[in-house]
């Protein structure tokens, strides 16, 4: 457990563990409650199809969920200095997010474009990406999977601005619920020149979208 996930938004001194007051209950005892709900479903846990279900369920969800048990933090925590002079944006496109919404655990499936203007310090690019997905393997709500994202950029990297869009389609509402297929959600979040400076926010967005 690292301090985002306490803090949704950003960290702080005081940060405390999610799970600080539920241990995490053992394999066995998941087990035996995706069985409970297969009941409830109104199957029968016992007939052959779903006899190793319950299995398969929680090795899904040891994947599905991983990112509570790694830290951004780390990923971001190796940088370089020498960058020859280049000020201008860094961007990455077209990062695969997926995760769960924290109200139906339900998938959400989308892109992230994250953009940062590194002043002295530079991090690998693949860590921007596995930053995304740390964040995204634990239960989300869009918008503070978006702040998370940017705050840990904006900690780690301490860059003259951040910027982070998400563009993703929420199953517990193309699936169930409205049923609206096909409404994607965008969610963004803009630090520093990339707040104040409208030009630069401009070119972040065609670039992305481009
Ligand atoms: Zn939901």
């Amino acid at each position: 457990m690292d301090a985002y996930a306490a803090k949704p938004v950003l960290v702080g001194a005081d940060a405390v563990p999610l799970n600080a007051n539920t241990p995490r209950p053992s394999r066995d005892e998941a087990l035996k409650a995706v069985r409970t709900l297969l009941a409830w479903a109104g199957d029968d846990p016992d007939r052959e199809g779903l006899k190793d279900t319950p299995k398969r369920v929680v090795d899904a969800y040891a994947e599905w969920f991983e990112g509570y048990d790694a830290d951004p933090a780390k990923e971001l925590s190796r940088t370089f200095e020498d960058v020859q002079g280049y000020d201008d944006m860094v961007l990455l496109r077209d990062i695969e997010v997926e995760s769960h919404c924290e109200h139906h655990m339900a998938p959400f499936l989308g892109k992230a474009y994250v953009a940062y203007l590194p002043t002295e310090k530079v991090v690998g690019i693949s860590k921007i990406a596995r930053v995304v997905e740390i964040f995204s393997k634990r239960l989300q709500t869009q918008e503070v999977l978006t702040n998370q994202i940017a705050a840990a950029i904006e900690d780690h990297l301490a860059p003259a601005g951040v910027a982070v869009l998400i563009d993703a389609e929420h199953q517990c509402m193309t699936t169930r619920g409205v049923h609206h297929r096909h409404v994607s959600t965008i969610t963004t979040r803009f630090t520093g020149a990339f707040k104040s400076d409208p030009a630069l926010t401009e070119r972040f967005l065609k670039l992305a979208k481009g």
